[in-house]
C-alpha cells in the first residue's frame, strides 16, 4: 500500500553504569547521541570529542515488553492476519538484550517478549475474526556455522531431516522453505506457547553440547498462517509467514580470540551479517536486479522476508555502559543504514484450482 520504510527501532538496556558523558538517550526526539573521545594517546589535542547523533523510527529507552510489543510487533502481527509477510529482527552485542526483547524473560509472564505476545495476539485474532478459518504452523530454525538445526526437530514425533538433510529451497513464486525442518501445526496459544519453549531449551541444550554461547547462532521463529473466508463460494485464500529473527551478536573479536572454534564462528557471524547488509541494500537500491540472497545460509532463508515485498522492522539492541561504546556505535551505523530501505508489502494471494 503506497510503500513503506524497513522501520528502524533503537532498544536500550538498562545498566547501574550508564556513559552519561558518552550516550545521550533522547526519546522524545527518537535520536541517540555519542560523543566519543579521540584517543588522546595520539597525542594532538586531549579530550577532542566527536559525536554522532542518530534519527531513528523510535528510541525505546526504559519502556516496558508490552510498550515494546505496541511499538514494534503489533502492526506486523495484524499485517500477518491480512497475508502480507512480517519480520522483526534484532541486532546487537551479547548482552545487549535481543532475545529479551524478543522472547522474554522465562520465568516472567509479565516480561514476555515480542514473539508470546505475538502469538497471543494472533490466537485472539484467529478467534474473533468469525468470517475467516485460519491454519497456523510454527518452525524454529537456528543457523549456526552457516548450517541449518532444527530447534523442533525432537518436539511430538515430528521427523526433520536431520543434520545434512536441510537445506533452503526456493519453490515456484519466489516462496523460500527449509527442507526438512519440521512444519507444526498449533491450534491455541498454549501450544504455541509450549513449542516456543521446548525451542528454547533446544537452543540452549544445543548450544552447551557444542560448548558455545548461544548467541553466537542466528535463530529465526517462524509463523505460518493461512486464512480462508468461511463463504465456501469463495475460492481464494492468503498466507503469511511472520518471522521473528534473533541475530548472532555482532561483537567484534577481542585480541586473544584468533584461533579455533571461537574465530571460525565469529568469521561465520561477520560474514552472514555483513551478507545480511548488503542483501538488504540491494534491495533498497531498485537499479539492482541482482540481489546476492545465496552468499549465506541466513539471507537465503530470509529472501521471501528481505525482498523488498514484506513489513520490515529492526530492533537494534544497546548497551549503554563506556567499555562498549565502539559497538554501540557500530550498530547504531548499520541502524541508520537501513532505516532508508523502502519496502512494498504485498498480500500473498492464492486461488484454488
Ligand atoms: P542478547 O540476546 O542480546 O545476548 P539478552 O537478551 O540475553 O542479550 O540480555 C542479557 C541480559 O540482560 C539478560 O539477563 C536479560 O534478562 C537482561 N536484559 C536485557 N534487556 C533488558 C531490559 N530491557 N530490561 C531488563 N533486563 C534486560
Amino acid at each position: 500500500a503506497g510503500g513503506s520504510k524497513v522501520r528502524v527501532f533503537i532498544r536500550t538496556r538498562p545498566t547501574a553504569n550508564f556513559a552519561q558523558d558518552l550516550i545521550e538517550y533522547l526519546p522524545d526526539r527518537q535520536t541517540v547521541s555519542i560523543h566519543q573521545e579521540k584517543d588522546s594517546r595520539k597525542g594532538v589535542i586531549d579530550n577532542q570529542l566527536s559525536s554522532w547523533s542518530f534519527h531513528l523510527d523510535g528510541v525505546l529507552h526504559d519502556v516496558s515488553q508490552e510498550e515494546v510489543y505496541a511499538s514494534v510487533g503489533r502492526e506486523i502481527v495484524l499485517g500477518a492476519l491480512e497475508g502480507y509477510n512480517g519480520t522483526v529482527m534484532c541486532f546487537g552485542q551479547t548482552g545487549a538484550g535481543k532475545t529479551y526483547t524478543l522472547t522474554g524473560a522465562t520465568e516472567s509472564y509479565k516480561q514476555r517478549g515480542i514473539i508470546p505476545r505475538a502469538l497471543q495476539e494472533v490466537f485472539k485474532e484467529v478467534e474473533q475474526r468469525s468470517t475467516h478459518t485460519f491454519r497456523v504452523h510454527l518452525s524454529y530454525l537456528e543457523i549456526y556455522n552457516d548450517s541449518l538445526v532444527d530447534l523442533l526437530v525432537t518436539v511430538g514425533g515430528c521427523s526433520g531431516a536431520g543434520p545434512g538433510g536441510m537445506a533452503v529451497v526456493e519453490e515456484a513464486g519466489g516462496r523460500v522453505s527449509i527442507r526438512g525442518l519440521s512444519l507444526h501445526p498449533v491450534h491455541n496459544e498454549e501450544e504455541a506457547l509450549s513449542l516456543l519453549f521446548e525451542g528454547e531449551m533446544n537452543r540452549i541444550i544445543g548450544a552447551h553440547a557444542l560448548n558455545k554461547h548461544s548467541s553466537r547462532s542466528h535463530c529465526i521463529f517462524t509463523v505460518e498462517i493461512e486464512s480462508r473466508s468461511r463463504n465456501l463460494s469463495d475460492a481464494n485464500f492468503v498466507t503469511s509467514k511472520l518471522n521473528l529473527v534473533d541475530l548472532a551478536g555482532s561483537e567484534r573479536l577481542g585480541k586473544t580470540e584468533t584461533e579455533g572454534q571461537v574465530l571460525k564462528e565469529a568469521m561465520y557471524i561477520n560474514k552472514s551479517l555483513s551478507f545480511l547488509e548488503q542483501a538488504i541494500l540491494a534491495v533498497a537500491d531498485r537499479r539492482r536486479d541482482h540481489i546476492p540472497f545465496r552468499q549465506s545460509k541466513l539471507t537465503h532463508a530470509l529472501k521471501d522476508s528481505l525482498g523488498g515485498k514484506c513489513n520490515t522492522v529492526l530492533v537494534a539492541n544497546i548497551y549503554g555502559e563506556a567499555a562498549h561504546i565502539e559497538e554501540t556505535l557500530s550498530t547504531l551505523r548499520f541502524a541508520s543504514r537501513m532505516k532508508h530501505v523502502q519496502m512494498d508489502p504485498i498480500v500473498n494471494k492464492h486461488t484454488d484450482p
